[in-house]
């Protein structure tokens, strides 16, 4: 599962890195124009220098600028003038008006004829007063500016200083060089920054979550969010949406408990009416002996239906919180030889043997004694009830210091692994295809309210089974209440069925 703090981190970090990806490509950029337009200037300069001084010495007296006096086929430019133009760095070239190239710097000279024709060419055909050129001389790309010839040398056409191009690929390459060295430092920093920034902006969030985990049944719904002050605007939003809707929750909810209270508890009296008249007339010598089966059918399904109520109320008042446990010392001893006894008859009816073993001495511990005995009473029945004739049940109490143990052991159908976990559920059958008064009947409440009895004591059950091998039920109860002073019952209010 993708968290949303790892998804926001991950953003960051990505928007981020195009960030200085962008920023670095941009500086690169216009540091590139910048240097290039330097360069521009730089060599404007020195054309100018060259122009300068050819100005300055054409007039200084000491003969044209243009030597013939050597070799009348050399054009060249007088010695004291290539002395002085030989300062100036650079490619720098000088065309008198014939075309040929009076002055070459050293660099011009090392270029191959090709190289040197081609610029010649290229300056002689420049025809503004100042003009920037590109221009590929034996593979290498220069920049040049070509200047005309001051009014005052007309023996000279044109001018021209260059040097190699800047490359745009060097500055994107130290560019990359760059941002690989830089980069990885830069993701960590973003990464752990949109960590920390994501983990604050959420913790909100998992704040609200951890309050809602809190609300885990109907009994929580009375909970409500916190909406501080310093909450962003839509987190504040959520929980007050959050709020309105457990508050709808809770008020439907108290509703339908109210009612399956009221209902079951209306229900009561009328069944026990109904119930008595069956019995009285099932008991009546006057009733006809074709009236006694439809009766003693009509006894089984009240009885069922009085169960159902009984089992509906009291659970109704469990998530009303208003079941309350009467502790006393209970000596469990008893009580299991007591339910012992209901068990065997069951057990007989079924065909099933049914052991009880108990410990040398007494186990005591504080409980409410009518309704640990409803627990074992329900995991007997059940032990009979899903075990076939022939097979055996235990009922085993063990004791130590802390805890007292009662198991129940059958060796019946069992339950599939699968549904284990489902068991204390309320309503859960394992197969509810089968008739609730056919030959297992059942509603389905019987160990969810077992459930509730042992861990309103502060205990706990636990069940172990395998399919036609048999189930353990195993109920620990300790046997010191938690808290001294917790008034009894109290346990109840706190214990989540
Ligand atoms: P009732 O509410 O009348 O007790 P029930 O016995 O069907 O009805 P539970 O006691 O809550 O309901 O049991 C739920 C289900 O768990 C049963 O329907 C049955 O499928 C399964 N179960 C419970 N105890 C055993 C057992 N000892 N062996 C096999 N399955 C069992
Ligand atoms: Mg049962």
């Amino acid at each position: 599962m993708r968290s949303l703090r790892g998804t926001l981190t991950v953003w960051y970090t990505v928007a981020l890195a195009a960030a200085v990806l962008a920023f670095g490509l941009t500086i690169t950029v216009l540091q590139r124009r910048a240097a290039v337009l330097a360069q521009e200037e730089r060599l404007a300069a020195l054309a100018g220098r060259v122009s300068g001084v050819l100005a300055q010495r054409a007039i200084d007296g000491h003969g044209p600028l243009v030597d013939l006096s050597f070799a009348p086929r050399i054009r060249q430019l007088r010695i004291d003038v290539i002395d002085q133009l030989s300062l100036i760095p650079g490619l720098v070239l000088v065309l008198d008006t014939t075309g040929s190239g009076v002055y070459g710097s050293p660099e011009v000279q090392r270029l191959t004829v090709a190289g040197t024709d081609l610029l010649r060419n290229r300056v002689a055909s420049s025809r503004l007063d100042q003009q920037r050129f590109a221009i590929t001389l034996d593979r290498t790309d220069y920049e040049f500016v070509a200047q005309r010839a001051p009014a005052r040398t007309p023996s000279i056409l044109a001018v021209a200083v260059g040097e190699p191009a800047i490359e745009a690929g060097a500055s994107f390459e130290r560019l990359g060089t760059s941002i690989l060295l830089v980069l990885p430092l830069i993701l960590l920093c973003a990464a752990l920054l949109g960590y920390i920034l994501s983990s604050r902006a959420l913790r909100p969030v998992s704040q609200m979550i951890d309050e809602l985990e809190a609300i885990t049944d109907g009994r929580s719904l009375h909970r409500r969010l916190l909406a501080g002050a310093l909450q962003a605007e839509e987190l504040a939003r959520l929980s007050k949406a959050l709020n309105a809707l457990l508050a709808r929750l809770e008020t439907s909810f108290d509703a339908m408990r109210r009612f399956v209270a009221d209902a079951s508890h209306e229900l009561k009296t009328p069944l026990m009416v109904m119930r008595a008249g069956v019995e009285r007339t099932l008991t009546d010598p006057k009733t006809s002996p074709e009236a006694l089966l439809p009766l003693e059918e009509t006894l089984v399904g009240v009885r069922h239906m009085t169960e159902l109520v009984d089992a509906l109320l009291t659970l109704a008042r469990v998530d009303e919180g208003r079941m309350e446990l009467h502790r006393e010392p209970v000596n469990l001893g008893d009580l299991l030889a007591e339910t012992f006894e209901t068990a065997q008859i069951l057990g007989e009816e079924a065909g099933v043997d049914v052991t009880l073993e108990l410990p040398g001495g007494p186990v005591v511990v504080d409980a409410d004694g009518g309704r640990i005995r409803q627990l074992v009473m329900n995991l007997v029945t059940n032990a009979v009830k899903y075990t076939p004739a022939g097979g055996k049940v235990w009922m085993t109490l063990t004791g130590t210091p802390q805890a007292a143990t009662i198991s129940v052991r059958d060796t019946g159908i069992g339950i599939a692994p699968g549904d284990v976990a489902r068991v204390f559920d309320r309503f859960w059958r394992a197969d509810p295809a089968r008739s609730r008064t056919g030959e297992r009947p059942g509603i389905g409440l019987g160990l969810a309210i077992s459930k509730w009895i042992a861990e309103a004591h502060g205990g706990s059950i636990a069940v172990t089974s395998r399919p036609q091998r048999g189930t353990t039920f195993t109920v620990t109860l300790p046997r010191q209440v938690a808290e001294p002073g917790l008034p009894a019952g109290a346990a109840s209010a706190v214990i989540e069925s």
